[in-house]
């Protein structure tokens, strides 16, 4: 059962600012600093940064192909954070956090398919599974994704 969580006074982990949220979202963005968050639907709701503090180092617009979607491309953002690629659709109706965020580890490797318009960036996962990212210049993208998941020492 789902918490009534519209009518809790959830704030912001990072400026303390009030977040706006519907009964369907699970990622939150903060309107004030830009902050993105999971929402746990629990008991008691808690809200976390997701993946970490999400300073992502690249925001592109994108359409994203999730696996097991057929064809249902979604509008939406696509962030290169620190320990994945957190893809946040326009409309925020998103599930759970297996069907948002990659994590690096996960990946086994990301193919290039240009286009006249856009590219397709496809990433591959260990599991076999794939995720697609349409967006205006996939060549940055993919040069996004390998120096964001380089392994840190
Ligand atoms: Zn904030």
């Amino acid at each position: 059962m789902q918490a009534p969580v519209g009518l809790l006074p959830l704030k912001c982990v990072n400026c303390g600012g009030s977040l706006e949220t519907t009964p369907t979202a699970d990622i939150l963005r903060c309107q004030y600093c830009k902050q993105l968050m999971l929402l746990h639907r629990q008991a008691a709701p808690t809200i976390a940064p997701v993946p970490s503090a999400l300073v992502a180092r690249q925001e592109v617009s994108a359409n994203c192909l999730r696996p097991g979607d057929a064809l249902n491309w979604q509008g939406g953002t696509l962030y290169v954070a620190p320990e994945g690629l957190a893809f946040v659709p326009h409309s925020f109706n998103f599930g759970t956090l297996e069907r948002a965020v990659v994590f690096y580890p996960q990946i086994m490797g990301v193919t290039l398919d240009t286009g006249l318009i856009s590219d397709d960036v496809v990433v591959t996962l260990r599991d076999g599974q794939t995720w697609s990212y349409r967006v205006r210049k996939g060549k940055e993208l993919v040069e996004a994704i390998q120096q964001a998941a380089q392994p840190r020492a």
